[in-house]
């Protein structure tokens, strides 16, 4: 079943609504400049590693796998238990550590070697179903891995993103996180994909907070459906 696309609506009812809410986001924290991070199984594993826990925690837990094992063939070969015990910093090690062995046993099955230089070739929502389909990979950590790593144009639906974008009306409200991924594909324009993902959550962070938004200093209130359903 193909899933109606969002935007064309949304820019029917609400034309423009998108320019404004980048364009006032750029003005209140700057355009956020695109620069490869770590490579792309490095950030894999250490986006598992921030589930459920701080980037703080999960970089202590990934800087601790790294200085006990010299590469990833190492960590699938460790005993489960001493992955867990490397990666405690970052919580529920239990968990994380057979789903790390497990995703880079797979990487190494299905390629060769646990090179995922590969996927920034691909178009880019071939390139998140490759990634979800490895067990405890979910279209979220699939984007950080290929927005942050290749510039691929995804879209990482975290909390910030999904709370700011309902309120104001670019998602509907109450559609799950899953499925916002899409949405989300849908409304942003791909060459401002990375723009809007860091500013969405900065947003999140310094003013459209869960408990207390600043509306009264938003720039992006006068087109705010959380301040007034009605806006245009
Ligand atoms: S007006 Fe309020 S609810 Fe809307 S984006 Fe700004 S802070 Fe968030």
């Amino acid at each position: 079943m193909t899933t109606p696309s969002a935007a064309p609506e949304l820019e029917r009812e609400r034309p423009g609504l998108v320019s404004f809410v980048l364009a006032a986001l750029r003005e209140l924290y700057g355009l956020p400049e695109w620069q490869p991070r770590r490579p792309p199984t490095d950030e894999l594993v250490l986006t598992i590693l921030s589930q459920h826990t701080s980037d703080l925690n999960a970089e202590r837990a990934f800087d601790e796998l790294a200085r006990r094992y010299p590469d990833w063939d190492a960590v699938v070969r460790a005993p489960v238990e001493s992955v867990a015990s490397a990666i405690v910093s970052g919580g529920l090690a239990q968990q994380k550590a057979p789903r790390i062995q497990g995703v880079l046993r797979r990487i190494h099955e299905e390629r060769g070697d646990y090179a995922l230089d590969f996927l920034g070739t691909m178009e880019p929502r071939a390139a998140r179903d490759w990634l979800v389909r490895l067990d405890g990979v979910g279209p979220k950590t699939a984007s950080v891995v290929l927005l942050f790593c290749f510039g691929l144009p995804l879209m990482p639906v975290d909390t910030h993103v999904h709370r700011v974008t309902t309120r104001i009306g670019l998602i509907p409200v109450g559609a799950p996180a899953d499925r916002a991924h899409d949405l989300a594909l849908d409304v942003f324009p791909r060459d401002r994909m990375y723009e809007a993902h860091v500013n969405l959550i900065t947003h999140g962070r310094r003013t459209c907070s869960a408990r207390n938004p600043a509306c009264g200093r938003c720039p992006v209130a006068p087109r705010c459906r959380y301040v007034d359903p009605g806006a245009p």
